[in-house]
């Protein structure tokens, strides 16, 4: 058995395992990485980026058959499936190799990880690493399917497997209609896969405010997706080449019926065979490893950040949970995490949500006064002119002092377009001060000086100390 001592051993490579990795060293600590492998991270390989390659190409399509409103012909639409696949092999190899080639600028172990005490993990059958302080990163895998009947018998696709697709199935059922299901459904679709989305809830991405997933459904609905809402999935089984999901919505017993079966009800943490019961680890398999704020497990030797963690499966979230966790780990600096403006997430759906800050449920449930300004893509001049109308944004403030204490956006660019209220948050700003942020025009950016305008309109109307009629509560 091989012995290596380090200061630090971060376990697993990908986003936030090497951010903390990069942020330990810069430090000045003796760092190392520990992998099984494929090395690149989920973001990489099986996630993020692989995604929003394929999602380019079906909003290309999506676009090229709408350019007839433009008065731009573009004949029949061929999908070269072989091709949009290989671009993605491509870009996704350069994004890995690049990372591969950052992750062994480290003294990198490959291997499986336990840990066989709070000082000592095992790699593979033949190392084991001691360090006194550890980062578990280990991420997260594609929750067991085992919940819905039949599925382990009839075959089904998950996220995993839809990413590496040779050929297109004529139809596709997906099972569940959170993010995952959203993007990668509307993807199928518009490469004229027939899609069906079944979800339990009464919208698509459940988690977002009511008006947010309303319309996304409905755009959904317009589209030709037929979504199945409040709909409870009962078993799964086959028929000749069909594969049938036996579903109740509203009382009402139905089969639904296609080629092939997208599951997408979620991930779970990937703590499986760590070892946490040797090191007082607490941790659980649907809710992960549960940290204080300083990222510090139950154990004080041993952090667990990123996926795993469980607080906000994202990768920024990741990178600023590894960053927070080195620091700490390295210098002991007790450094909190503050997830206020950091659990600003986006879907890549068309047309996309993007959420900073406060959600309007959130706000009412903590009963916080606030303003709300709304403006439609259908009104806006620039959104006009792009032929890209659908949606909204949101904006709310605070009714004490008018600062911004959220907003929401479905429309057009809406992964970038969010940015803007991100940085006005982040510096604390209230609806005024982003009324006097000068906006060129004419572009979509513009959109979020209407909703300010109308926060501060109400605030105005109220007066100090008063709450406005329309301000909820
Ligand atoms: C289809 C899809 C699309 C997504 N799109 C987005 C998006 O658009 N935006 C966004 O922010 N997030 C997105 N995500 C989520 C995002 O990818 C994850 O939140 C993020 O990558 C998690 O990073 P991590 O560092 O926690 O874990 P990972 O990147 O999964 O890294 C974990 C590493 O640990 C290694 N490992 C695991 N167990 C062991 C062990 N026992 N021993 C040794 N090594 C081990 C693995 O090999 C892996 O390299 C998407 C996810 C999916 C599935």
């Amino acid at each position: 058995m091989q012995r290596h001592k380090h200061d630090l051993v971060v376990v697993g490579a990908g986003s936030g395992g090497f951010a903390a990795a990069r942020t330990a060293r810069d430090l000045g600590a003796d760092v190392a990485l520990v992998d099984h492998g494929p090395l690149g991270g989920l973001c990489i390989l099986r996630g993020c980026m692989p995604s929003k390659t394929l999602i380019a190409s079906s909003d290309a399509a999506h676009d090229m058959r709408e350019a007839g409103e433009l008065g731009v012909h573009a004949g029949s639409i061929r999908i070269d499936f072989p091709h949009i696949m290989s671009r993605k092999r491509e870009l996704i190899k350069g994004f890995a190799d690049y990372r591969i080639e950052g992750i062994e600028k480290f003294p990198l172990y490959e291997g499986r990880a336990r840990f066989l005490s709070d000082r000592e993990l095992q790699v593979g059958g033949d190392v084991v690493l001691q360090a006194e302080r550890f980062i578990i990163a280990t991420g997260s895998v594609v929750a067991p399917a085992g919940a819905v009947h039949g599925l382990q018998d009839v075959g089904y696709l998950d996220s995993d497997g839809a990413l590496e697709l040779e050929t297109l199935p004529k139809s596709l059922i997906v099972l569940g209609g959170g993010y995952i299901g959203c993007e990668l459904g509307q993807f199928f679709a518009r490469m004229g896969v027939k899609v069906s989305i079944v979800l339990r809830s009464q919208h698509l991405l459940s988690g977002e405010d009511h008006d947010v997933g309303e319309a996304l459904t409905q755009y959904y609905i317009d589209e030709g997706i037929d979504v199945y809402t409040r709909t409870q999935i009962m078993r799964v089984s086959k028929r000749a080449e069909q594969k049938i999901v036996h579903v109740v919505k509203e009382g009402v017993e139905a089969d639904l019926e296609a080629e092939e079966l997208l599951y997408c009800l979620g991930r779970v943490p990937n703590v499986a065979g760590l070892g946490c019961e040797n090191i007082g680890v607490e941790c659980h398999p649907i809710t992960g490893i549960p940290t204080d704020e300083t990222m510090l497990s139950t154990n004080p030797r041993i952090y667990a950040i990123g996926d795993v963690a469980a607080k906000h499966m994202l990768v920024h979230v990741a990178i600023y949970e590894g960053e927070v966790a080195a620091r700490n780990a390295v210098t002991g600096a007790g450094e909190r995490v503050v997830y206020d403006l950091v659990k600003t997430h986006t879907v890549f759906s068309d047309p996309q949500v993007a959420v900073v800050g406060e959600t309007e449920r959130g706000l009412q449930a903590r009963g916080v006064a606030y303003v709300k300004g709304v403006y439609d893509f259908a009104e806006h001049g620039k959104a006009m002119c792009l032929n890209k109308t659908k949606g909204f944004v949101k904006m709310m403030a605070s009714a004490e002092d008018g600062k911004i204490l959220g907003a929401a956006i479905l429309g057009p660019h809406g992964s970038d377009l969010i940015h803007e209220v991100i940085v006005a948050m982040h510096y604390g700003a209230t609806v005024k001060q982003f009324m006097s942020i000068p906006h060129l025009h004419p572009t979509l950016a513009e959109i979020w000086t209407y909703p300010a305008e109308e926060c501060a309109e109400k605030l105005a109307l109220a007066g100090p100390g008063e709450i406005h009629p329309e301000v909820a509560m």
